[in-house]
């Protein structure tokens, strides 16, 4: 810690807003993706004018100041790769406001996403984007990763709901987006956009926290959904599934949910936890519809089931109750913490296919893992096309890491020539920073390098990320 700093720092800040010892740093120097980067030191701001005057500060100084949720990124974006001082959102939690009527709320950015979605459940609303790190990510983590989820497919990710940013840029200035700028609070009917300017909030979203430092954030909401039919289908070979995804996905039926679990997955989840009546197989889709007519939701998990059997789905579970549909999701919700028992490192990528691709890019998975002899668990939000493939490895194992840093290369090679994207709702942030260029070419590069000095002339905000 450069005492200098810390000292300027302290008489900006109270004792409960710093901390500065090593082992401190040492709590906020990494994220999901079990690297790690010493900052200098770590500030909890309390409010909007906290940020600011931090911003000036840093500004002044030309000190790098690396905005952070919860540290669930899977891209490095919260890590300070370069030093300098973390900002972090623990302590900004609040619902500021919430507007039944209208249908919406404004959060601060450090609320956690799944209490967020229980607190407007208890008026009757609905937050859909549920990314499977609800329990721990934040909003502002969600919105400048534009976060899918399980429900993604139907409802859409974090940006459909955003209706208003408030932002502190690098030298202190605030602006205002949407419901939260002057006009669009009185101009507010449903989406609260301002027609006469450049779309601001939509740089901002996915931005990466590369542009300025979320305070501020506007959702709009949902009336919460009155019907759901959930099933658990097993497959004995993988493509199978892949291909109840590709013709569901055809048929037209939009499901809440649609998730893809591969065979080695789903036994490391049973062999974490017990369940009764779920035996191992080659392959698993956890499948619910839902609706407020419940007719018409009836039909369309008819329809499910008949393409399920179709396709040769071993064994059909379905939840009649709350706690059997629990029992189903916990299957899901448990991977995660499962693959952690098998390989101490995760190389987890969030690549996405068009759903027609799907059968495809699971075979060419599979033969990635045979030639470069690497264990690679595959699942996610199949509906959305968007399979998170989990290299299991051990970052001590050097020639180990070498072989998955081919695959991963690989992997990105046959996505784009399929047509999909390189993340499906990670980001970049340091991990796929080298493979920018392929997807958006070299003058979208260099069109974003002009943007982000726009926003931030001396690259103090998250420097390192995005651009390699
Ligand atoms: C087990 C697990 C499951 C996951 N499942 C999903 C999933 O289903 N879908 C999905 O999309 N992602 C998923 N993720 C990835 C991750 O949870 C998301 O990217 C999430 O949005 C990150 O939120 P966070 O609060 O942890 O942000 P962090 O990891 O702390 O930061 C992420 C980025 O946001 C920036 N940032 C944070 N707060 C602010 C702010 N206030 N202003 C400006 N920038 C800010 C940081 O600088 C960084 O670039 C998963 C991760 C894990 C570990």
């Amino acid at each position: 810690m450069k005492s200098d700093l810390e000292n300027d720092l302290k008489k900006l800040f109270s004792r409960d807003q710093l901390l500065t010892s090593l082992e401190e740093r040492l709590c906020y120097s990494y994220d999901a993706t079990n690297r790690s980067f010493l900052p200098d030191a770590i500030v909890f701001p309390h409010s909007t004018e906290d940020v600011v005057k931090l911003m000036r500060y840093a500004y002044q100084h030309k000190i790098p100041v690396i905005p952070r949720g919860a540290g669930t990124g899977y891209t490095g974006g919260s890590l300070p790769v370069k030093g300098g001082i973390v900002v972090t959102f623990e302590q900004m939690t609040k619902v500021l406001h919430l507007d039944k009527e209208k249908k919406y709320a404004v959060v601060e950015p450090g609320l956690v996403t799944q209490q967020f979605a229980d607190y407007v459940a208890k008026f009757g609303l609905f937050y859909p984007p549920d990314p499977a790190s609800l329990k721990t990510s934040t909003l502002g983590g969600n919105v400048v990763e534009c976060s899918g989820g399980l429900k993604g497919r139907k409802y859409g990710v974090t940006k459909n709901y955003v209706i208003g940013l408030e932002i502190v840029l690098s030298d202190g200035q605030i602006i205002r987006t949407g419901v939260l700028s002057a006009r669009g609070r009185s101009a507010f009917g449903g989406n609260g956009q301002n027609d006469n300017s450049y779309d601001l909030e939509a740089l901002l979203i996915g931005s990466e926290g590369t542009l300025g430092l979320l305070t501020k954030i506007a959702f709009r909401l949902l009336d919460k959904v009155k019907y759901e039919q959930t099933v658990l289908a097993t497959f004995d070979k993988m493509e199978d599934a892949a291909f109840v995804v590709a013709a569901i996905t055809a048929s037209g039926i939009i499901p809440s949910v649609l998730e893809f679990i591969d065979g080695d997955t789903l036994t490391c989840v049973l062999e974490y936890i017990n369940l009764d009546n779920i035996e191992k197989s080659e392959a698993v889709l956890l499948i619910e519809v839902d609706g407020n007519d419940k007719e018409e939701v009836r039909k369309e998990f008819e329809e499910v089931l008949k393409i399920c059997k179709e396709k040769r789905a071993k064994n059909l579970q379905y939840a009649e109750t709350k706690a059997e549909k629990d029992k189903l999701w916990t299957i899901r919700r448990s991977i995660s913490a499962s693959l952690l028992r098998i390989a101490p490192t995760k190389v987890n990528e969030d690549i996405c296919v068009p759903a027609s691709k799907l059968p495809l890019m699971v075979k060419n998975i599979q033969q990635l893992s045979q030639k470069h002899q690497v264990r690679i668990n595959t699942f996610g939000h199949a509906g959305d096309g968007n399979l998170h493939v989990t290299f299991m490895c051990d970052f001590r194992n050097k020639e180990q890491m070498e072989r998955v840093e081919a695959a991963v290369d690989e992997l990105f090679d046959l996505t784009l020539k399929l047509g999909g994207t390189l993340s499906g709702e990670h980001g970049i942030g340091i991990t796929k920073a080298k493979f920018l260029e392929d997807e958006v070419g070299k003058s979208g590069i260099e069109l974003m390098r002009k943007i982000k000095s726009a926003f931030d002339p001396e690259h103090i905000i998250n420097p390192g990320k995005m651009f390699s």
